[in-house]
């Protein structure tokens, strides 16, 4: 079933990106393991899939130790997707390769001291509230540009990019205008001092809306149920 999935989403990824004139290269596929099974991991990473997001940070250890346990999961990259507390984020610096969720300049502030003590450079995306009404977390449109500032002067940490969440609707096109919204977003910052020169990252779209999303601009489009469930 995951492998059909799988397939099933690659041809719609490459689709999209047929319309949009974009090359399906610039996609990255993020499967979203939030109450998966170790065995389902394993099942996507063995499928192809090198990109795992998890929202919560407990249930994200015991997946990535579990696989390295059994010898997996070498050259997985894992992802926090969801909100992160200041006071968890010296464990979320030990495990992710990309906290997607930085939304203040004071969790900015806790990644970047803790990515110091352990010698690590972070990575990281700043999270979006493109859509005021639908989500708790997120820094607002008008206050983006400033919080990149000051986030990208802090230490041991790389703002590689942008996330967003777009309120569900059964609609893919009722999100069009969020995605559209992130990407003119950032277009107006300047990322080469963050990313070397290199596009950033665009992290949007879900199972419900992913197309729509790679024809506005995304660059990894994080899918949970698309490809775990039966369809
Ligand atoms: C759950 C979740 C997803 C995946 O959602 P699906 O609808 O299952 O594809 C993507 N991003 C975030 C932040 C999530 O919490």
């Amino acid at each position: 079933m995951v492998k059909q999935n799988l397939e099933d989403i690659r041809r719609r990824i490459i689709s999209a990106c047929d319309r949009a004139g974009r090359s399906p290269e610039e996609i990255t596929l993020l499967a979203v393991a939030k109450g998966r099974l170790l065995e389902e991991i394993k099942e996507v990473i063995n499928l192809g899939i090198s990109d795992i997001g998890e929202n919560r940070l407990q249930e994200a250890l015991l997946k990535c130790e579990g696989l390295r346990m059994r010898g997996g999961g070498g050259r997985t990259r894992w992802h926090m997707i969801g909100h992160l507390q200041t006071n968890k984020v010296k464990l979320a610096v030990r495990i992710f390769d990309l906290i997607q969720s930085v939304d203040s300049p004071r969790l900015g502030q806790a990644v970047s001291k803790e990515a110091l003590k352990i010698n690590k450079q972070q990575d990281i995306l700043l999270e979006i509230k493109t859509s005021p009404e639908e989500s708790k977390f997120g820094l607002k449109l008008e206050d983006a540009p400033a919080v990149f500032q000051e986030i990208s002067r802090l230490p041991n940490l790389k703002i590689k990019g942008l996330m967003t969440i777009a309120p569900f609707a059964e609609n893919p096109e009722t999100s069009r205008p969020y995605f559209r919204m992130l990407r003119e977003l950032s277009e107006k910052i300047d990322w080469r001092p963050e990313t070397g020169g290199r596009r950033p990252i665009l992290s949007m779209g879900m199972s419900n809306d992913f197309e729509v999303a790679i024809e506005e601009g995304s660059t990894m489009v994080r899918l949970g149920r698309a490809i775990f469930s039966r369809q």
